[in-house]
């Protein structure tokens, strides 16, 4: 290389423990996908191909890669048109797209970067200078994927934190209006854990928030339920798909869950171990109501679960 400049090739490999990054390829000509490939043989990534643009947003689409390595000139629907889509997609907008093209007029490139791509390589490339870049990209959409998933979880206890339960409970929201189908929110308020953390120390207060969630993770079955921590001692379960009925089982089980534990709890009025106090509540989503209502309700019945004594359950048939 000129001048002996040496550029990180280093793999891919440790970027992110777990996952290999996926790449697409999109060009018209087979030959050039094939230099692309060949030149990512080595490297620890997964390469998606397309020779076309209809098939390229197919592949993004049913793939979500990491990074999408698009032709501009391309029969049909061109580089700048499928860039257009994927970018006016919130779904698939973060996806970054680096342009690889003959067109080399400074227009070309301007306008290309003004579509929201991140990058524009112009053809013939250099296969260090193209590979560094992928490699930076790559590195960056990593890093960007890990904080976005650590901005949705609670550092003590790895579950979803109150800001990913908002958008899940709208999201499921949503669908219950789709699909017709009642939708439950549990409630849940760790009894006295005040005078828990005052009793054994916070440090002993963290290990038995902790211990809580493992109980529920593991009582929890349905991959469609969303445990959270809602704040302090108190958690949220999004039960989609979930009549009163059902819901009313599931709490009783969540209660029973801890209680069974036998964690000693010298200083609560409710009982002499741990206890948790539960409300449960079950709406049909409409588009006439909002999700901040189902939320209320299961607020008002733990409210009311404090004040028969705690350690129970209360859902809407409970209520006189
Ligand atoms: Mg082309």
């Amino acid at each position: 290389m000129a001048r002996g400049v040496e550029l990180n090739t280093e793999s891919l490999k440790n970027m992110m423990p777990g996952r290999t990054p996926t790449v697409l390829v999109v060009d018209d000509i087979p030959e050039n996908l094939d230099i692309l490939i060949e030149n990512f043989r080595d490297e620890d990534i997964e390469i998606l191909v397309a020779l076309h643009g209809k098939d390229a947003l197919r592949l993004v689409k049913e793939h979500k890669p990491d990074l999408v390595l698009l032709d501009i000139m391309m029969p049909g629907l061109s580089g700048y048109e499928v860039c257009k889509q994927l970018k006016a997609n919130p779904e698939l907008s973060d996806i970054p797209i680096i342009f690889i093209t003959a067109m080399d007029e400074m227009d070309d490139e301007a306008f290309g970067l003004s579509l929201g791509a991140i990058d524009y390589i112009t053809k013939p490339f250099s296969v260090p200078i193209l590979k560094a870049r992928v490699r930076n990209h790559l590195e960056l959409k990593m890093k960007t994927d890990l904080l976005a998933k650590l901005a949705c979880l609670d550092g003590l206890t790895g579950i979803p934190n109150r800001r990913h339960f908002d958008e899940m409970l709208k999201k499921e929201w949503s669908r219950g209006i789709r699909n017709g189908k009642p939708m439950s929110l549990i409630m849940i308020d760790v009894d006295y854990f005040k005078n828990y953390n005052d009793t054994y120390g916070h440090g002993q207060g963290d290990v038995c928030l902790q211990k809580v969630v493992s109980v529920f993770q593991t009582l929890l079955k349905r991959s469609s339920d969303v445990l959270a921590r809602y704040g302090g001692e108190e958690f949220v379960v999004v039960l989609p798909e979930t009549n009163g009925e059902q819901a009313l089982s599931i709490a009783e089980q969540l209660r029973i869950g801890v209680a069974e534990q036998d964690i000693l709890h010298s200083h609560s009025d409710a009982a002499p171990y741990l206890s948790v106090s539960i409300g449960c509540a079950t709406m049909q989503p409409s588009s006439e109501s909002e999700s901040a209502h189902l939320l209320e309700l299961a607020d008002k019945y733990l409210y009311e679960a404090k004040k028969q004594g705690r350690n129970r359950v209360i859902s809407e048939s409970a209520i006189p």
